[in-house]
């Protein structure tokens, strides 16, 4: 048996990096999975590569009337919905005008970090809900961060979203068993992944590996983690093994969070 046997998953956000990773495991343990994204080029040779039940869709996370066409798109192709993994979101540094620390920020950047990240993890538990609702084993998992439990001075819309995230699952969580939905929703929060989404920080060439080198220092587990690490996270927060647990925050970041940096020397 299969972890995700015929159970169909939409992941935000799929066509690289951790989303893409989440989308290959998910549809190795057998699921229908609909891989979303904005980039069309990229997603669809995910789908395709994948193969099977799953297909490409166009979805922008952050438009209400996106999530409302997907919703159709899934409801008339699959019937519908039992888990939801919102992974689509952006650091902001590259796709916005900065600055984003907290004395200068530009606001306009503000809300365009926190309308993909927060606004897009809304919509899709809004929609998600809905779509989830007869389904027996729902499970809605939010790609959070690292930084939505600890501040980026240099990031701080990033952080600001990502914190909110965090604490919109657990509201989430709690209504969905208020109102006796069998949906649970989780959020994972992952630190220093090596993915596309660190290209603009750090750099080319000999600048990177110097650049990984100086992150993977300041890792307890003394390096940066891979896409795969946040998938089998996520794994377990969508498959029926975690049937308990929902409102939780699970960390996948080498034990950067475990707060190792202020520990007193081993004499
Ligand atoms: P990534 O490589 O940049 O991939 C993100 C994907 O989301 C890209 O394909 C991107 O499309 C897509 N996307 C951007 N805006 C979107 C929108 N409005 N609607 C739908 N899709 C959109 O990032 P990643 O590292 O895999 O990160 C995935 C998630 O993990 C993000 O939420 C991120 O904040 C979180 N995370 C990552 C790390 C890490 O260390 N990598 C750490 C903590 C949290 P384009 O290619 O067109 O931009």
């Amino acid at each position: 048996m299969l972890r995700l046997e015929n159970k169909n998953v939409l992941v935000t956000g799929a066509s690289r990096g951790i989303g893409k990773a989440i989308a290959e495991l998910f549809a190795e343990e057998g699921a229908n999975v609909i891989v979303t994204d904005i980039n069309d080029e990229s997603g669809d040779k995910v789908a395709a590569g994948i193969g099977g039940t799953s297909c490409y869709l166009h979805l922008d996370v952050g438009r209400e009337d996106d999530w409302i066409a997907a919703s159709e798109f899934v409801k008339n192709k699959y019937g519908g919905l039992d888990v939801l993994v919102n992974n689509a979101g952006i650091a902001g540094i590259l796709e916005t005008q900065g600055p984003h620390d907290p004395e200068n920020l530009d606001i306009n950047s503000w809300h365009k970090v926190h309308e993909t990240n927060l606004d897009g993890v809304a919509l899709g538990c809004k929609y998600g809900i809905r779509l989830m609702k007869n389904s027996l084993s729902g499970s809605i998992v939010n790609i959070s961060s690292r930084s939505g439990i600890v501040g980026i001075p240099f990031a701080a819309a990033y952080a600001s979203s990502k914190a909110a995230v965090r604490n919109h699952t657990k509201s989430v969580a709690l209504y969905c068993a208020e109102k006796k939905y069998h949906i649970r929703c989780n959020s994972i929060h992952p630190g220093a992944i090596y993915t596309p989404l660190w290209d603009v920080m750090l750099g080319e060439g000999e600048q990177r590996d110097n650049a990984v080198k100086a992150i993977s220092s300041e890792i307890p587990l003394g390096a940066m983690g891979e896409p795969k690490d946040v998938a089998y996270a996520a794994l377990y927060l969508a498959s029926d093994e975690s049937k308990y647990v929902t409102g939780i925050e699970l960390n996948v970041d080498g034990g950067i969070l475990a707060g190792s940096a202020a520990s007193p020397p081993n004499t």
